[in-house]
Protein backbone atom coordinates (compact mmCIF):
# COMPACT_ATOMS: atom_id res chain seq x y z
CA UNK A 1 0.00 0.00 0.00
CA UNK A 2 1.15 3.41 -1.13
CA UNK A 3 1.94 5.99 1.97
CA UNK A 4 0.90 9.70 1.24
CA UNK A 5 4.43 10.54 1.18
CA UNK A 6 5.32 7.58 -1.24
CA UNK A 7 2.15 9.07 -3.39
CA UNK A 8 3.50 12.94 -3.28
CA UNK A 9 6.95 11.58 -3.50
CA UNK A 10 6.10 9.59 -6.91
CA UNK A 11 2.73 11.13 -8.64
CA UNK A 12 3.34 14.78 -7.78
CA UNK A 13 7.13 15.27 -7.27
CA UNK A 14 9.87 15.90 -10.13
CA UNK A 15 12.91 16.70 -10.54
CA UNK A 16 13.58 20.44 -10.30
CA UNK A 17 13.09 21.98 -13.02
CA UNK A 18 14.34 25.84 -13.12
CA UNK A 19 11.09 28.00 -13.05
CA UNK A 20 11.93 31.30 -12.41
CA UNK A 21 9.40 31.84 -10.35
CA UNK A 22 10.11 29.67 -7.53
CA UNK A 23 12.13 29.26 -5.19
CA UNK A 24 10.75 26.34 -3.55
CA UNK A 25 8.21 23.70 -4.22
CA UNK A 26 7.12 20.90 -2.98
CA UNK A 27 8.57 19.14 0.34
CA UNK A 28 8.80 22.03 2.67
CA UNK A 29 5.67 23.72 4.99
CA UNK A 30 4.96 26.28 2.21
CA UNK A 31 6.18 26.84 -0.87
CA UNK A 32 8.54 29.94 -1.92
CA UNK A 33 7.21 32.19 -5.01
CA UNK A 34 8.87 35.10 -6.74
CA UNK A 35 6.28 37.40 -8.59
CA UNK A 36 8.29 39.39 -11.19
CA UNK A 37 8.83 42.87 -9.75
CA UNK A 38 5.79 45.40 -9.73
CA UNK A 39 3.50 41.88 -10.57
CA UNK A 40 0.32 41.52 -8.79
CA UNK A 41 -0.49 38.28 -7.91
CA UNK A 42 -4.11 36.52 -9.72
CA UNK A 43 -5.02 33.96 -7.13
CA UNK A 44 -8.00 31.64 -8.03
CA UNK A 45 -9.70 28.41 -6.76
CA UNK A 46 -11.40 25.79 -7.86
CA UNK A 47 -12.74 22.39 -6.31
CA UNK A 48 -14.42 19.42 -8.31
CA UNK A 49 -16.27 16.91 -6.75
CA UNK A 50 -17.21 13.78 -7.45
CA UNK A 51 -20.99 13.19 -8.72
CA UNK A 52 -21.43 16.74 -8.74
CA UNK A 53 -18.77 18.23 -11.60
CA UNK A 54 -18.04 14.82 -13.11
CA UNK A 55 -19.41 11.53 -12.97
CA UNK A 56 -18.25 8.86 -10.91
CA UNK A 57 -15.55 7.08 -12.79
CA UNK A 58 -14.73 9.65 -14.79
CA UNK A 59 -11.32 8.87 -17.01
CA UNK A 60 -8.53 9.94 -14.71
CA UNK A 61 -6.04 11.21 -17.32
CA UNK A 62 -9.28 13.56 -18.43
CA UNK A 63 -9.90 14.71 -15.28
CA UNK A 64 -6.39 15.35 -14.54
CA UNK A 65 -6.47 17.87 -17.13
CA UNK A 66 -10.21 19.34 -16.80
CA UNK A 67 -9.25 20.21 -12.75
CA UNK A 68 -6.24 22.36 -13.85
CA UNK A 69 -8.23 23.73 -16.88
CA UNK A 70 -11.24 25.24 -15.04
CA UNK A 71 -8.23 26.86 -12.83
CA UNK A 72 -6.46 28.27 -15.56
CA UNK A 73 -9.33 29.51 -17.48
CA UNK A 74 -9.50 31.73 -14.47
CA UNK A 75 -6.40 33.45 -15.10
CA UNK A 76 -7.09 33.54 -18.75
CA UNK A 77 -10.11 35.60 -18.16
CA UNK A 78 -8.01 37.78 -15.71
CA UNK A 79 -5.70 38.07 -18.33
CA UNK A 80 -3.11 36.92 -15.88
CA UNK A 81 0.32 34.57 -17.13
CA UNK A 82 0.21 30.92 -15.15
CA UNK A 83 2.84 30.38 -12.57
CA UNK A 84 2.12 28.11 -10.13
CA UNK A 85 -0.72 26.21 -8.62
CA UNK A 86 -1.64 23.61 -5.16
CA UNK A 87 -3.64 20.30 -5.40
CA UNK A 88 -5.32 19.52 -2.67
CA UNK A 89 -6.53 16.05 -3.24
CA UNK A 90 -9.07 13.23 -1.45
CA UNK A 91 -8.99 10.24 -2.61
CA UNK A 92 -10.71 7.07 -1.33
CA UNK A 93 -7.55 5.32 -1.95
CA UNK A 94 -3.93 5.39 -3.27
CA UNK A 95 -4.41 2.90 -6.61
CA UNK A 96 -1.35 3.61 -8.64
CA UNK A 97 -3.89 2.95 -11.69
CA UNK A 98 -5.95 6.33 -11.06
CA UNK A 99 -2.90 8.12 -9.96
CA UNK A 100 -0.59 7.85 -13.07
CA UNK A 101 -3.38 8.75 -15.71
CA UNK A 102 -4.56 11.33 -13.41
CA UNK A 103 -0.61 12.69 -12.90
CA UNK A 104 -0.13 12.22 -16.56
CA UNK A 105 -2.99 14.75 -17.68
CA UNK A 106 -2.38 17.37 -15.01
CA UNK A 107 0.91 17.82 -15.66
CA UNK A 108 1.06 17.81 -19.32
CA UNK A 109 -1.46 20.40 -19.17
CA UNK A 110 0.81 22.35 -16.34
CA UNK A 111 3.70 22.07 -18.82
CA UNK A 112 1.90 23.25 -21.45
CA UNK A 113 1.25 26.39 -19.89
CA UNK A 114 4.46 26.73 -17.79
CA UNK A 115 2.77 26.25 -14.55
CA UNK A 116 4.51 24.12 -11.75
CA UNK A 117 3.04 22.45 -9.24
CA UNK A 118 3.96 23.37 -6.01
CA UNK A 119 2.55 21.95 -3.09
CA UNK A 120 -1.05 20.92 -1.82
CA UNK A 121 -2.70 18.53 0.32
CA UNK A 122 -3.38 14.61 0.49
CA UNK A 123 -6.12 12.70 2.36
CA UNK A 124 -8.44 9.96 2.47
CA UNK A 125 -11.87 10.45 1.78
CA UNK A 126 -14.51 10.69 -0.94
CA UNK A 127 -13.01 12.36 -4.52
CA UNK A 128 -12.62 15.92 -4.22
CA UNK A 129 -9.87 18.16 -6.32
CA UNK A 130 -8.93 21.63 -5.20
CA UNK A 131 -6.76 23.60 -7.47
CA UNK A 132 -5.31 26.84 -6.28
CA UNK A 133 -4.14 28.38 -9.45
CA UNK A 134 -1.47 31.70 -9.16
CA UNK A 135 -0.77 33.90 -12.10
CA UNK A 136 0.99 37.76 -12.91
CA UNK A 137 -0.89 40.23 -14.11
CA UNK A 138 0.76 44.04 -14.44
CA UNK A 139 -1.05 46.50 -12.23
CA UNK A 140 -3.99 48.03 -14.26
CA UNK A 141 -3.95 45.19 -16.83
CA UNK A 142 -6.65 42.82 -14.85
CA UNK A 143 -9.63 41.47 -17.56
CA UNK A 144 -12.31 42.58 -14.77
CA UNK A 145 -15.92 41.93 -14.73
CA UNK A 146 -16.79 45.54 -13.97
CA UNK A 147 -14.56 46.96 -16.74
CA UNK A 148 -17.52 46.87 -19.53
CA UNK A 149 -18.99 50.15 -20.92
CA UNK A 150 -21.82 51.33 -22.81
CA UNK A 151 -20.55 50.82 -26.80
CA UNK A 152 -18.36 47.98 -26.39
CA UNK A 153 -18.83 45.11 -28.49
CA UNK A 154 -19.13 41.75 -27.01
CA UNK A 155 -16.76 39.08 -28.45
CA UNK A 156 -16.83 35.12 -27.49
CA UNK A 157 -13.99 32.95 -27.96
CA UNK A 158 -14.12 29.69 -29.32
CA UNK A 159 -17.37 27.92 -30.03
CA UNK A 160 -20.22 27.23 -27.38
CA UNK A 161 -22.99 24.51 -26.34
CA UNK A 162 -21.32 21.22 -27.31
CA UNK A 163 -20.30 20.17 -23.52
CA UNK A 164 -24.34 20.82 -22.97
CA UNK A 165 -24.90 18.68 -25.71
CA UNK A 166 -22.61 16.10 -24.61
CA UNK A 167 -24.43 15.76 -21.30
CA UNK A 168 -27.88 15.86 -23.24
CA UNK A 169 -26.72 13.16 -24.72
CA UNK A 170 -25.81 11.41 -21.48
CA UNK A 171 -28.70 12.10 -19.42
CA UNK A 172 -30.96 10.53 -22.95
CA UNK A 173 -32.76 13.76 -23.76
CA UNK A 174 -30.93 13.94 -26.98
CA UNK A 175 -30.11 10.77 -29.18
CA UNK A 176 -26.81 11.13 -30.01
CA UNK A 177 -24.94 8.64 -32.82
CA UNK A 178 -21.34 7.21 -31.02
CA UNK A 179 -18.95 9.35 -32.69
CA UNK A 180 -20.80 12.63 -31.63
CA UNK A 181 -21.33 11.75 -28.21
CA UNK A 182 -17.85 11.04 -28.42
CA UNK A 183 -16.62 14.54 -29.73
CA UNK A 184 -18.53 16.41 -27.62
CA UNK A 185 -17.79 14.79 -24.98
CA UNK A 186 -14.30 15.31 -25.63
CA UNK A 187 -15.55 19.43 -25.20
CA UNK A 188 -17.10 18.33 -21.89
CA UNK A 189 -14.26 16.48 -20.45
CA UNK A 190 -11.10 18.21 -21.39
CA UNK A 191 -11.59 22.08 -22.37
CA UNK A 192 -9.23 24.24 -23.51
CA UNK A 193 -8.11 27.17 -21.44
CA UNK A 194 -7.83 30.24 -23.31
CA UNK A 195 -4.79 31.85 -21.38
CA UNK A 196 -3.33 33.03 -24.43
CA UNK A 197 -5.77 34.82 -25.65
CA UNK A 198 -6.51 36.32 -22.67
CA UNK A 199 -3.01 37.61 -22.03
CA UNK A 200 -2.91 38.93 -26.06
CA UNK A 201 -6.12 40.85 -24.74
CA UNK A 202 -4.62 43.20 -21.93
CA UNK A 203 -4.56 45.60 -23.61
CA UNK A 204 -7.67 45.32 -26.22
CA UNK A 205 -10.33 44.17 -23.80
CA UNK A 206 -12.23 46.03 -21.35
CA UNK A 207 -14.17 43.63 -19.54
CA UNK A 208 -13.84 39.42 -19.71
CA UNK A 209 -15.04 36.53 -17.81
CA UNK A 210 -15.00 32.47 -18.96
CA UNK A 211 -17.85 30.83 -19.69
CA UNK A 212 -18.49 27.94 -16.90
CA UNK A 213 -22.12 28.33 -16.34
CA UNK A 214 -23.67 29.47 -19.32
CA UNK A 215 -23.08 32.89 -21.50
CA UNK A 216 -26.26 34.66 -20.54
CA UNK A 217 -25.72 33.87 -16.70
CA UNK A 218 -22.09 34.66 -17.15
CA UNK A 219 -22.34 37.47 -19.40
CA UNK A 220 -25.05 38.64 -16.26
CA UNK A 221 -22.04 38.78 -13.83
CA UNK A 222 -20.25 41.64 -16.09
CA UNK A 223 -23.66 43.39 -16.51
CA UNK A 224 -24.15 43.44 -13.03
CA UNK A 225 -20.69 44.48 -12.12
CA UNK A 226 -20.22 46.65 -14.88
CA UNK A 227 -24.07 48.34 -14.09
CA UNK A 228 -24.56 47.84 -18.42
CA UNK A 229 -26.91 46.00 -19.84
CA UNK A 230 -26.57 44.66 -23.50
CA UNK A 231 -28.26 43.16 -26.71
CA UNK A 232 -26.80 39.86 -27.29
CA UNK A 233 -27.48 38.55 -30.97
CA UNK A 234 -28.58 34.91 -30.46
CA UNK A 235 -28.07 33.59 -33.49
CA UNK A 236 -24.45 35.16 -34.20
CA UNK A 237 -23.70 32.64 -30.92
CA UNK A 238 -21.06 30.15 -32.47
CA UNK A 239 -22.52 26.68 -32.23
CA UNK A 240 -19.72 24.01 -31.39
CA UNK A 241 -19.75 22.19 -34.43
CA UNK A 242 -21.16 18.91 -33.28
CA UNK A 243 -24.10 20.90 -31.87
CA UNK A 244 -24.54 22.70 -34.78
CA UNK A 245 -26.05 20.13 -36.84
CA UNK A 246 -28.75 20.51 -34.48
CA UNK A 247 -31.88 22.37 -34.72
CA UNK A 248 -32.38 26.12 -33.98
CA UNK A 249 -34.34 26.01 -30.93
CA UNK A 250 -31.85 23.62 -29.37
CA UNK A 251 -28.89 25.43 -30.58
CA UNK A 252 -30.59 28.90 -28.91
CA UNK A 253 -30.54 27.10 -26.02
CA UNK A 254 -27.16 25.13 -25.49
CA UNK A 255 -25.10 28.23 -27.00
CA UNK A 256 -26.83 30.89 -24.49
CA UNK A 257 -27.25 28.54 -20.91
CA UNK A 258 -24.89 25.39 -21.60
CA UNK A 259 -22.66 24.81 -19.43
CA UNK A 260 -18.93 23.54 -19.37
CA UNK A 261 -17.94 25.89 -22.04
CA UNK A 262 -14.60 27.56 -20.46
CA UNK A 263 -14.74 30.17 -23.19
CA UNK A 264 -13.80 33.30 -22.66
CA UNK A 265 -16.58 36.30 -22.77
CA UNK A 266 -15.03 39.60 -23.45
CA UNK A 267 -16.27 43.26 -24.56
CA UNK A 268 -13.73 45.63 -25.89
CA UNK A 269 -13.99 48.98 -27.87
CA UNK A 270 -15.77 49.01 -30.91
CA UNK A 271 -13.01 51.09 -32.32
CA UNK A 272 -10.65 48.44 -31.61
CA UNK A 273 -12.23 45.54 -33.85
CA UNK A 274 -8.92 45.19 -35.61
CA UNK A 275 -6.96 44.73 -32.63
CA UNK A 276 -9.03 42.07 -31.26
CA UNK A 277 -9.19 40.09 -33.94
CA UNK A 278 -5.17 40.27 -34.94
CA UNK A 279 -4.96 39.10 -31.11
CA UNK A 280 -7.01 36.30 -31.58
CA UNK A 281 -4.94 35.53 -35.26
CA UNK A 282 -1.92 35.56 -33.31
CA UNK A 283 -2.92 32.33 -30.78
CA UNK A 284 -4.87 30.83 -33.19
CA UNK A 285 -8.09 31.65 -31.67
CA UNK A 286 -10.98 32.01 -33.24
CA UNK A 287 -13.52 35.10 -31.99
CA UNK A 288 -17.52 35.96 -32.98
CA UNK A 289 -18.89 39.70 -31.92
CA UNK A 290 -22.05 38.44 -31.14
CA UNK A 291 -23.30 42.02 -29.19
CA UNK A 292 -22.87 45.12 -27.49
CA UNK A 293 -23.37 46.52 -24.09
CA UNK A 294 -25.34 49.67 -23.56
CA UNK A 295 -26.69 51.84 -20.69
CA UNK A 296 -30.15 50.57 -20.83
CA UNK A 297 -30.39 47.49 -18.13
CA UNK A 298 -30.71 43.86 -18.50
CA UNK A 299 -29.53 41.97 -21.40
CA UNK A 300 -31.89 41.75 -24.01
CA UNK A 301 -31.86 38.82 -27.26
CA UNK A 302 -31.94 39.16 -30.61
CA UNK A 303 -33.04 36.90 -33.18
CA UNK A 304 -31.19 37.04 -36.92
CA UNK A 305 -33.86 39.82 -38.11
CA UNK A 306 -32.98 42.20 -35.17
CA UNK A 307 -36.69 41.09 -33.73
CA UNK A 308 -36.50 40.60 -29.92
CA UNK A 309 -36.71 37.25 -28.46
CA UNK A 310 -37.48 35.77 -25.19
CA UNK A 311 -35.60 32.67 -24.09
CA UNK A 312 -35.39 31.27 -20.69
CA UNK A 313 -32.15 31.92 -19.33
CA UNK A 314 -31.25 29.99 -15.91
CA UNK A 315 -27.61 29.55 -15.58
CA UNK A 316 -26.36 26.52 -13.49
CA UNK A 317 -26.50 26.99 -9.87
CA UNK A 318 -25.24 24.64 -7.48
CA UNK A 319 -27.87 25.47 -4.74
CA UNK A 320 -30.74 26.41 -6.99
CA UNK A 321 -34.02 24.52 -6.37
CA UNK A 322 -34.55 21.76 -9.11
P1 LIG B 1 1.74 19.35 6.06
O1 LIG B 1 2.14 18.43 7.16
O2 LIG B 1 2.30 20.73 6.20
O3 LIG B 1 0.29 19.30 5.74
P2 LIG B 1 2.16 17.41 4.10
O4 LIG B 1 2.86 16.35 4.84
O5 LIG B 1 0.71 17.30 3.87
O6 LIG B 1 2.51 18.79 4.77
O7 LIG B 1 2.84 17.57 2.68
C1 LIG B 1 4.23 17.46 2.49
C2 LIG B 1 4.63 18.24 1.28
O8 LIG B 1 3.99 17.68 0.14
C3 LIG B 1 4.21 19.70 1.33
O9 LIG B 1 5.24 20.45 0.70
C4 LIG B 1 2.95 19.74 0.53
O10 LIG B 1 2.77 21.00 -0.09
C5 LIG B 1 3.21 18.65 -0.51
N1 LIG B 1 1.97 17.99 -0.98
C6 LIG B 1 1.06 17.31 -0.25
N2 LIG B 1 0.08 16.81 -1.03
C7 LIG B 1 0.38 17.20 -2.31
C8 LIG B 1 -0.25 17.01 -3.56
N3 LIG B 1 -1.38 16.32 -3.71
N4 LIG B 1 0.36 17.56 -4.64
C9 LIG B 1 1.47 18.27 -4.51
N5 LIG B 1 2.13 18.47 -3.36
C10 LIG B 1 1.59 17.95 -2.26
MG1 LIG C 1 -0.91 18.24 4.62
Amino acid sequence: MLSEFDLIAQFFTRSRRQHRNVALGIGDDCALVTPAAGMQLAISTDMLVEGRHFFPGADPQMLGHKCLAVNLSDLAAMGAKPLAFTLALALPEARPDWLAPFAKGLLALADEHGCELIGGDTTKGPLNICITVFGEVPPGQALRRDAAQAGDDIWISGSLGDARLALAGYRGDIMLDDATQHTAGERMHAPTPRVELGLSLRDIAHAAIDISDGLAGDLGHILERSRTGAILDVDQLPAGPMLARHALEIRRRFTLAGGDDYELCFTAPSGKRDAVIAAASSCNTAVTRVGSIDAAPGLRLRDANGAPLDLPLASFDHFASP
